[in-house]
């Protein structure tokens, strides 16, 4: 009988997911059908948002939809998942129900700016800006060529977020741009984050040097710092013991939560750390919406790079729950984040984040070297997808 493989989420892990099972031609495979369902079936690279942000990007080259071609034996549905219920082995959307008999979560993460207090209404006020969306990105490019000079504030509320370098790239290309167009000089830009040094999840190491960095740009770095509220109207960012801090232009990390509260209630979905099952059974989840401790007691990153990683795993896992094939990888904890530093130059973070006692991750670079890198892998990614591919010409 052609058992029956739900995917859920058509970004990074899900297409990840799908590119597995066609390597092993588990698709127009007469054992297994193979159902795949997105809200909207577009997405993006999340490393090209901070590029939309500084203008290396636009919004329509950012967006990725997958062509037929690279979907071919899936079975797709365009809706917004609801509800799984794993009692009875089904999926629900507004307009749709599925069954399955393995099935893989690949939801990912969104934004709740609403989360701190005076966030949102400083965003909607045009005073503050994220790049966590290909929209809001956009934005924040408007809001920083408009920009005149004077406070630049970049926070970090609150964890997890994605892309643990996210930030602070952000503030660098910000440095870049306002070099490029001359208006560095009479900015002060400082962030204050919630964290106690940059990418806690990799060890101390990579953070110490990304703080060197920070500081080469004369960038400040307020580590431990939990943010009350936001005033748009006088501009203010309130932390603890009374501290506020000025701005001219906010640019903040957007509190995030797990795309839908499915499979175990409505947290991050908790896996094991090697197989990606959840406690359900027959049901794998895995990229942004899952929760995951390292061996050395850490979150694991939430980044592309995990994403595919799960991907890879958790199909093993179903097809060998399905009777269908017996070989599984499990995931290692082996993983890299590109920083891009201005001047067209990148560092990478890279290593094993389940090692002991600490994570053996080393922040390597910055070179162009390695910007060159991260656009082939842009190009790769696009290529292998998108109906578009990239302009291989752009910066
Ligand atoms: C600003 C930014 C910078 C980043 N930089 C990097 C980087 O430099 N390096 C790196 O490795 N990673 C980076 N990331 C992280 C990376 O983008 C994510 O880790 C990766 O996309 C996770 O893949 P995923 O499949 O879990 O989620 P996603 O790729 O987000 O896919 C989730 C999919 O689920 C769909 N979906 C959500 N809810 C529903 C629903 N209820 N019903 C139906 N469909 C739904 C969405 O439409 C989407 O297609 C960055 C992310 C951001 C936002």
């Amino acid at each position: 009988m052609t058992k029956k493989l739900v995917i859920l989420g058509a970004g990074i892990g899900g297409l990840t997911a799908i590119g597995e099972l066609r390597q092993r031609k588990m698709l127009r495979n007469s054992d297994l059908e193979v159902t795949l369902i997105d809200q909207e079936f577009t997405h993006f690279q999340g490393f090209t948002l901070p590029w939309i942000m500084r203008g290396w990007r636009t919004a329509e080259q950012a967006t990725l939809t997958p062509s037929d071609q690279a979907l071919d034996g899936v079975r797709t549905i365009t809706g917004t998942v609801t509800t799984i219920d794993t009692q009875r082995k089904k999926v629900l959307g507004e307009h749709f129900a599925t069954d399955y008999d393995a099935l893989i979560v690949a939801l990912g993460a969104r934004n709740n700016p609403g989360k701190v207090p005076g966030l949102a209404e400083a965003a909607a006020a045009g005073v503050a800006h994220h790049f966590y969306s290909i929209a809001e990105a956009n934005h924040a490019h408007h809001a920083l060529k408009d920009f005149a000079g004077g406070n630049v504030a970049v926070l970090i509320p609150s964890l997890p977020y994605r892309c643990p370098v996210a930030p602070y790239e952000g503030a660098l290309l910000i440095h870049d741009y306002l070099i490029e167009h001359g208006r560095r000089t009479h900015t002060q830009i400082d962030i204050f984050t919630v964290e106690p040094q940059p990418m806690p999840s990799a060890g101390t190491g990579p953070g110490r040097k990304l703080m060197t960095l920070l500081e080469d740009a004369h960038i400040g770095f307020h580590p431990n710092m939990q943010c009350q509220s936001v005033d748009a109207a006088t501009r203010l960012i309130q932390f603890q013991d009374e501290i506020t801090a000025p701005f001219d232009l906010l640019l903040f990390v957007p509190p995030h939560e797990p795309a839908s509260g499915l499979a175990g209630g409505p947290g991050w979905i908790s896996v094991d750390a090697h197989t990606l099952a959840t406690e359900h059974e027959g049901v794998w989840a895995i990229g942004d919406i899952t929760g995951i401790t390292t061996p050395s007691g850490r979150p694991l990153p939430k980044a592309a790079i995990m994403a595919k990683g799960h991907a890879k795993t958790a199909v093993g896992g179903a097809l060998q729950y399905l009777g269908i094939a017996s070989e599984t990888t499990a995931f290692n904890g082996h993983g890299y984040c590109f920083i891009d530093t201005g001047d067209h130059e990148s560092a990478r973070g890279i290593g094993d984040f389940y090692a002991l006692p600490d994570p053996a991750v080393e922040l390597v670079g910055p070179s162009k070297e390695l910007h060159q890198l991260k656009q082939q892998e842009e190009r790769d990614w696009a290529n292998l997808w998108a109906t578009k591919p990239r302009d291989p010409h752009a910066s």
